[in-house]
């Protein structure tokens, strides 16, 4: 796959970078950006001309629409760097074709390929060096979109703002997580937004999340709203459950996310001869297992962390921990995808894409 770079991008270069002042050894997620961004407005029903600009603050009219009625949408992606110090995406089509996915059920424009994907380039060319040699460097990169558009009228806006901002991020490692299963709250509802990377699934997340923390959980195994009987995301992640030596993980459903690591999972693990399920699967089987010993791992699956494996689980009052087999499959999955994402394992799917 080639990204397309017909658009005529406007670029106003930083007077000065200030990459030499950050310490990338000690990175934490998600708050250093990198020296530009871009930009794209939508006024008078079109996308206007985007620019790469410095990285700076918004001013937007306090009546903007997202302030009040939450049209905002986003995408998660990483840019890796090789040994050649050639730059290189995982799947960026998949973000682009999900990003204009959030857009159309946030009742937003679809933003063009060449603003996404050619921006998107355009921008990762300027700011290579941001993109850290080593395993676990990464650049996070974050496209998103708001309304713009002033009036507190409760009406889709006219005018929108997508951007891509970057951000240097070192392996994510977010220590041993625990998960509790959701018996009440619920991330997504049949008819939602679940399926939609938007800001609002984030927001009602928060505090059902923070009542887990307090009770030392790290996260929520959410489950479908109508009956709370099958597990269905673990935070802001895919789920997958490994029985004996078979892996399951649920359809995609208007409550789940369309995970781009997910499906990359589910297609690896198949190639190298592990029993891949993709069917609903139910608290009751898995508690189960947990019980007669055959259940193996749990692990939650997304860009951030690629693989992240839970120790254990809560369900009605009862913590069950996990074994650690000595084969695991959260391990051997992170090692083949992290190997085909830095370019250390040959590329057979044809999802690496050059910059
Ligand atoms: C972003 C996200 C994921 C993971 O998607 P990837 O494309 O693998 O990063 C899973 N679930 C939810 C709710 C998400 O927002």
């Amino acid at each position: 796959m080639e990204l397309k770079t017909t658009t005529d991008i406007r670029i106003i270069k930083a007077d000065s970078s200030k990459i030499n002042s950050v310490d990338f050894e000690n990175l934490t997620f998600g708050n250093i950006f990198t020296d530009h961004m871009l930009i794209c407005d939508y006024n008078n029903g079109k996308w206007e001309q985007p620019v790469i600009m410095p990285y700076e603050p918004f001013t937007l009219d306090p009546s903007a629409k997202v302030f009040h009625y939450g049209q905002a949408i986003f995408e998660g992606m990483k840019a890796y760097k090789d040994e050649h110090d050639d730059v290189w995406l995982f799947r960026p089509d998949q973000n682009f074709d999900r990003f204009n996915k959030s857009a159309v059920r946030l009742a937003m424009p679809e933003v063009p390929e060449d603003v996404f994907l050619g921006g998107l380039h355009k921008l990762l060319e300027i700011e290579k060096e941001w993109v850290k040699k080593g395993f676990g460097n990464a650049l996070y990169i974050r496209p998103f979109m708001i309304a713009t558009g002033s009036g507190v009228v409760a009406a889709p806006s006219t005018q929108y703002r997508f951007t891509i901002i970057l951000s240097p991020a070192k392996s994510y490692y977010s220590g041993e997580v625990k998960v509790v299963i959701a018996e009440h709250f619920s991330r997504a509802a049949n008819g939602g937004i679940g399926a939609a990377k938007a800001a609002g699934n984030y927001s009602g997340q928060f505090y059902p999340t923070k009542l887990a923390n307090e009770q030392g959980f790290q996260q929520i195994i959410w489950t479908d709203d109508a009956t709370h009987t099958k597990l269905e995301e673990a935070g802001t992640m895919n789920v997958f459950f490994r029985i004996n030596d078979t892996l399951y993980t649920a359809p995609i459903s208007e409550r789940i996310l369309d995970g781009v690591t997910r499906k990359s999972i589910i297609e690896l693990a198949t190639k190298e001869g592990i029993d891949v399920q993709v069917r609903p699967v139910l608290v009751d089987e898995i508690v189960e297992a947990a019980k007669n010993g055959t259940l193996q791992e749990i692990f939650g699956a997304g860009t951030a962390a690629v693989v992240n494996p839970i120790v254990g689980f809560s369900y009605k009052e009862t913590y069950y921990e996990l074994p650690k087999p000595e084969n695991s499959f959260a391990t051997f999955i992170k090692q083949q995808l992290t190997g085909i994402q830095y370019k250390q394992i040959e590329d057979t799917f044809g999802w690496t894409v050059k910059i």
